[in-house]
């Protein structure tokens, strides 16, 4: 077996497509090597020895030693150094490289090969002893902490110590010989702590390195990581091994990391930082502060690339343009400038905000680059979510705290927390909070994840809090360096105002404004590049999308992000209105169908204003109308001095309320008096329900002389009987309105399938509906036996645990609820050929159970106002 991968060094084995077998990082520094850009020679470890390491009780392919010692031989070829040569030796930095990039999850070393005898070699090779001995201690600190699980403050103390016998506040004062000291004080502190010297045979640092790089696949940051992102723990990582280049020899280098596009808002222009006379670590830690790429972009008092080192710029800018061609993506670059010549470290796709990923797509299809479908399967529908949460008012009133870097956009609003614990304790009590950090760390991931916006004191725009924000679609500002955080009191402080923890702020991710309060926000923007894209996705996608609706407002949201039509309107939420509900109890309190009659005529006329409002907005759309569903009880008031207050309303007694309510209580409530079982024991209220909806269709026919086409949909139905019977109610009732009118409306009844006998005899159903609709939240909870209401107690250690994959309220559960469905889809069209088919619990927001509904060959998926663009973008890609 071929366990290594040799790239740059006259031979490059891998390419980009070996993404799996190499690691991102490994796939891509060979596709770099062979389309001629300069990258450092190096090899690739596989990911499939990562899986033998684990699969043989940490040990590794017999092959595998002769097959690194022969590729290290082709880079020390190709460089003209040795390992271990005390006078001109390889030094060679390992990285982990996963298939996906996995942010500060894996560890780097880099300069490994240094020791004694070596550091002399590169001080005598370079002339510089001071960066030799920098180059050492970087190299034995990396090392420590990355392999021997030495905590960086043991190395932080000696550096401090040395400065402070020196007399030296930079690290940039510290000369040869310091760094000598420093050196010598490392050493002697990792043989106080780990009992043993450190490492001097540069082989056992290398196979050390390997080792710890296999060993931080497991780790409990990487597998947070992954369980956030489902990525499986068997992907493995690989290994990377690459011949150094200095970025710190001196003022002709550089190091930096930077974006053929703006990551943040997706404008084309190189956007990035670099660092002079740096090495890798040194922009990413946040320590020196980096400067911009391009003179366009430099602020007063910034130096950038372009003109502190316009040759290396240039070659630079040329890469660029042929990375972006070649990859057909926005790239991740990290490049290295030795002595003014340029080498490509890395290329990956870059990472994106919501907004920067939406016009790329649009750009790189505009420009010919990628074609109109491939721009629509480029965005991420749930990411597209962000895009279509509100931004700051402009007009609002705010009260300025502090500025910081605008790290990943939107507006997040919430109380202020200082830890991730706290964060995430906070959140699923269902509060909103901001969380403060000096720096985050990926320690902090879980936190990040729960909080509605981040901000940090330290670091960039490549900082840890702002690369993981954007990739988590969290607003983020970072390196707000006027904002001082104390964690102990728990308090952030900026120009002599104070914030509390448990006080709110709000965050403008866009700007990197802090504001302390909330501030108002406003509805984003559905023009420009959103439109452009969704329009390509409606030319593609089969699958219709209406929306679940039942207010003016939410109908009108729905519109304007695109719905065509309603696919649920769940009336008993109207029945809540203050207006409404002293009607609703007295039919409920009533004993009679005399008394009922005379309750529901009192709500027949809100009943109908609902339903011509939203025949008015959904004009010339479906309208599907569901009729009461919930359990009567439900309805009632609860706690003694309510009751007593609505006794008193009504003109009833307290006693009578309660054996009511008593009457009406169920052991289980879900299964029990509900649906059309309520509209069979009362036939009055379907019978209000079914009159206003076809007077209300009545008046906007003669109205405008289009009259909608009601769609009357009838719950949790299990058996042909009982829709023969609701539907028979709707149809007197549609008769007699017809007939008191003379004016006639097009209209259909159907059905939910929410439970499972109602998918099993589909086909019974389906010849007496008109359609069906997939009430999903119900049929999964009647599938799984699994309580809509009391699952969350247990649902979560499921999915942490992988015994569910995802929660199937969330995600269509393919195997068992998917099952239903098709099996309903399959008996019903055996019946009725073009007999329509939606589906509306949930999941018809969610992408994958979108893709789901496609290949099941459903109609339409109907999902809440704000999901209806990631349902059009998710149902056109799920068709490409
Ligand atoms: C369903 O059960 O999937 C559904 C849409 O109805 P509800 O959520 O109102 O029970
Ligand atoms: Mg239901």
């Amino acid at each position: 077996t071929k366990w290594v991968y040799s790239f740059g060094a006259g031979q490059n084995d891998g390419k980009a497509e070996m993404r799996n077998l190499l690691g991102g990082k490994g796939a891509n520094l060979a596709e770099m090597a062979s389309i001629g850009l300069p990258v450092p020679p190096g090899f690739t470890i596989t990911t499939e020895v990562c899986t033998y390491y684990y699969d043989h009780g940490k040990s590794y392919p017999p092959e595998l030693e002769a097959q690194v010692a022969e590729a290290l031989a082709r880079v020390e070829k190709a460089v003209g150094n040795r390992f271990g040569d005390h006078r001109k030796p390889l030094l060679v930095s390992v990285r982990s490289g996963a298939r996906v990039s996995m942010p500060g999850m894996m560890d780097t070393v880099l300069n490994l090969g240094l020791n004694d005898q070596t550091v002399e070699g590169l001080a005598a090779g370079s002339g510089d002893a001071r960066f030799a001995w920098d180059s050492y201690r970087r190299f034995i600190q990396m090392f420590g902490s990355v392999v021997l699980g030495i905590d960086h403050h043991r190395f932080e103390e000696i550096i401090e110590h040395v400065k402070l016998d020196a007399g030296l506040i930079e690290d940039t004062q510290l000369s040869a010989q310091d760094w000598h000291r420093v050196v010598a004080g490392y050493k002697d502190m990792v043989l106080e702590v780990k009992g043993e010297p450190f490492p001097q045979d540069p082989k056992a640092q290398l196979w050390a390195a390997i080792g710890a790089v296999f060993g931080s696949w497991m780790n409990p940051r990487a597998n947070t990581y992954r369980r956030l992102h489902d990525i499986p723990a068997d992907w493995g990582t690989a290994v990377n091994v690459q011949a150094m280049v200095f970025g710190n020899m001196g003022e002709d280098c550089a190091t930096g990391v930077c974006f053929t596009r703006d990551p943040s808002t997706g404008e084309n222009i190189f956007y990035g930082e670099y660092l002079i006379n740096a090495q890798g670590e040194d922009v990413v830690a946040g320590i020196r502060t980096p400067q911009p790429m391009s003179k366009a972009r430099a602020k007063p008092g910034e130096r950038s690339m372009e003109e502190a080192m316009p040759n290396a710029y240039r070659e630079l800018v040329e890469v660029r343009a042929k990375l972006e061609k070649h990859y057909a993506d926005m790239q991740a670059i990290e490049f290295t400038v030795q002595q003014n010549k340029l080498y490509m470290l890395q290329t990956r796709n870059g990472k994106r905000t919501a907004a920067a990923s939406l016009k790329i797509a649009v750009d790189m299809a505009q420009e010919g680059l990628i074609s109109e479908t491939e721009a629509v399967k480029r965005v991420n529908p749930s990411a597209l979510d962000q895009l279509l949460h509100p931004t700051l008012d402009p007009k609002a009133p705010r009260k300025l705290l502090a500025k910081g870097l605008p790290a990943s956009p939107g507006a997040a609003c919430g109380t202020v927390v200082f830890s991730a614990d706290e964060a995430e304790a906070r959140a699923q009590k269902g509060e909103s909070v901001i969380l403060v950090r000096i720096e985050t760390s990926p320690e902090d991931i879980h936190g990040m994840h729960a909080a509605k916006g981040i901000l940090t004191t330290r670091g960039g725009m490549t900082s840890h809090a702002a690369v993981v924000a954007r990739g988590m679609g969290r607003p983020c500002v970072a390196g707000a360096g006027g904002v001082t955080v104390d964690y102990h009191s728990q308090v952030l402080s900026a120009g002599g105002q104070h914030v509390r923890a448990g006080e709110t702020i709000t965050l403008d991710g866009a700007t990197g404004e802090i504001f302390i309060g909330a501030v108002p926000m406003v509805e984003p923007q559905l023009s420009g590049d959103f439109a452009t894209l969704m329009g390509w996705a409606d030319k593609v996608r089969r699958l219709r999308v209406r929306a679940n609706a039942e207010t003016p407002l939410d109908a009108d949201t729905a519109r304007k992000f695109g719905a065509e039509g309603i696919g649920l309107c769940r009336t008993e939420h109207m029945f809540f209105d203050p207006d409404r509900i002293g009607a609703v109890r007295q039919m409920i309190m009533s004993e009679t169908e005399r008394g009922r009659r005379e309750a529901l005529a009192k709500l027949l006329p809100f009943q109908r204003k609902d339903f011509s409002e939203l025949f008015r907005i959904m004009a010339g759309l479906p309208v599907t109308i569901r009729l009461l569903d919930p359990p009567l009880h439900e309805f009632l008031p609860h706690g003694e001095a309510e009751i007593a207050e609505v006794a008193a309303a009504l003109g009833t007694d307290p006693e009578a309320m309660h054996r009511r309510a008593e009457e009406l209580s169920e052991a289980n409530p879900m299964l029990g008096h509900r649906g059309c079982r309520l509209g069979i024991s009362y036939p009055e209220i379907y019978e209000m329900q079914a009159r206003a909806i076809f007077e209300a269709a009545v008046a906007i026919g003669k109205e405008t002389g289009k009259a909608p086409v009601p769609e009357i949909m009838i719950p949790l139905v299990a058996t042909r009987r009982e829709l023969e019977i609701t539907k028979a109610q709707v149809d007197k009732v549609a008769q007699e309105v017809f007939a008191e009118s003379g004016y006639h409306v097009e209209y259909y009844v159907g059905t939910m399938i929410e439970l499972p006998r109602a998918a099993l005899t589909a086909d019974k159903i389906a010849e007496v509906g008109d359609f069906f609709s997939f009430g999903t939240n119900d049929l999964t909870q009647t599938t799984f036996g699994l309580s809509r209401d009391d699952a969350g107690k247990f649902l979560p250690l499921y999915v942490e645990k992988g015994i569910m994959p995802k929660d199937p309220f969330v995600s269509i559960d393919p195997e068992g609820v998917g099952a239903l469905v098709k099996i309903a889809t399959e008996k019903g069209r055996s019946v009725k050929p073009d007999l329509k088919l939606g589906i509306c619990g949930e999941h018809g927001g969610d992408p994958a159970s979108i893709m789901f509904c496609e290949e099941a060959g459903l109609d339409y998926v109907s999902c809440s106002p704000y999901r209806v663009p990631v349902a059009r973008l998710a149902a056109a890609q799920a068709a490409l």
